[in-house]
């Protein structure tokens, strides 16, 4: 596998590329949030790295130095990972995997590769690092990856190359869905994708739960229905929908800004291509029109949300919020 079989990040893989082509710093610092890619990514660098002849789109493949990374047996590689259920990684194992090992040459490799977690280095480990980051022997290179760069000491990022892995594309992440799940629906793939902003591990996780789908049906049909749905009803019945689902509740009203942004789409151009499919389109446009929801109104009915969501993070009465929403919002819908 070359940069160019994994898909998005281009300006993380041409500088990685440029890294390998030259002469590569001792340290470098992959960051973005849990999911994007970056151990992926930073195994490719790290293979790239120990290749015999690598290109600037990674390694050949073909030497033996892939074919022991490929393998997972790279004598001069080295992984150091947050344990399963803990929460730090150990500085005994920061001294003993990477310290005592980097001063040792490489045995096939013209270098040694590290890839640290870095989320996993508490303060206290990222001291005992510290000194080999500073002056590290010369055939060593140190690949951290965080999620969380805010939690690195400043010594640690400013002896590190940092290279930033941004969101992907809506397009990239459904293109990854459906090579990994062919059984997915391309409709599925369609909500898992949006609603990953753009966090491909993000979005794996979430094909293979079916908590999305099932609430996405749900919120959407009740937005639908919100305008004939009688104030007692939606003090009991639906609320207590919201109080089952507590748990998911900002990912909750994520879902119903999402609806909303879609009859929004649909009241401006009712041929666009729409989410629900067929059959719940016709019913959205129909809706639209009945109580002459336009942009704006769409719109408020998304401030609704946002102040819902700003009550509950502020950790106010969750009944109270949510009657409160569900009251506004069909206020909102009902309105001619
Ligand atoms: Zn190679």
């Amino acid at each position: 596998m070359a940069f160019t079989e994994l898909i998005g990040q281009t300006q993380a893989k041409q500088r990685l590329g440029v890294a390998l082509t030259g002469e590569p710093g001792h340290a470098f610092l992959l960051v973005g949030p849990s999911g994007i890619g970056k151990k992926t990514l930073a195994r490719e660098f790290a293979k790239g790295l120990l290749c015999a002849h690598p290109t600037a789109d990674g390694a050949c493949g073909t030497c033996p130095n892939c074919h022991y990374m490929q393998a997972g047996t790279h004598p001069d590689y080295k992984e150091l990972l947050l344990p399963a259920g803990e929460k730090n990684i150990k500085v005994a194992d920061v001294r003993s995997r990477i310290l005592s090992d980097v001063g040792i040459m490489s045995q096939i490799a013209s270098r040694k590769v590290y890839l640290i977690d870095a989320d996993g280095l508490a303060e206290e480990g990222q001291n005992a690092l510290l000194k080999t980051l500073e002056e590290p022997p010369k055939h060593v290179v140190f690949i951290l990856t965080v999620s969380d760069e805010s939690k690195l000491l400043p010594t640690i990022l400013s002896r590190t190359v940092s290279i930033r892995l941004l969101p992907n594309t809506e397009e990239e992440v459904k293109k990854v869905l459906l090579e990994r799940n062919p059984d997915i629906q391309p409709e599925e793939a369609e909500l898992f994708s949006r609603f990953s902003g753009g966090v491909i591990g993000y979005a794996l996780g979430l094909a293979e739960s079916n908590w999305l789908v099932n609430d996405w049906e749900e919120v959407s049909n009740l937005i639908l229905r919100l305008p004939e749905i009688s104030r007692t009803e939606l003090l009991t019945e639906v609320y207590s929908f919201f109080d089952e689902e507590k748990e998911h509740f900002r990912d909750i009203l994520s879902l119903m800004s999402m609806v909303y942004d879609e009859m929004a789409i649909c009241a401006t151009d009712a041929s666009s291509v729409c989410l629900h499919g067929e059959a719940k389109k016709d019913k959205m446009v129909s809706v639209i029109k009945k109580y002459k929801l336009d942009v704006q109104k769409i719109g408020k009915c998304n401030a609704i949300l946002t102040t819902a969501a700003k009550a509950h993070k502020a950790n106010g009465n969750f009944e109270m919020i949510v009657c409160r929403m569900l009251l506004a919002l069909k206020k909102e819908n009902t309105n001619g």
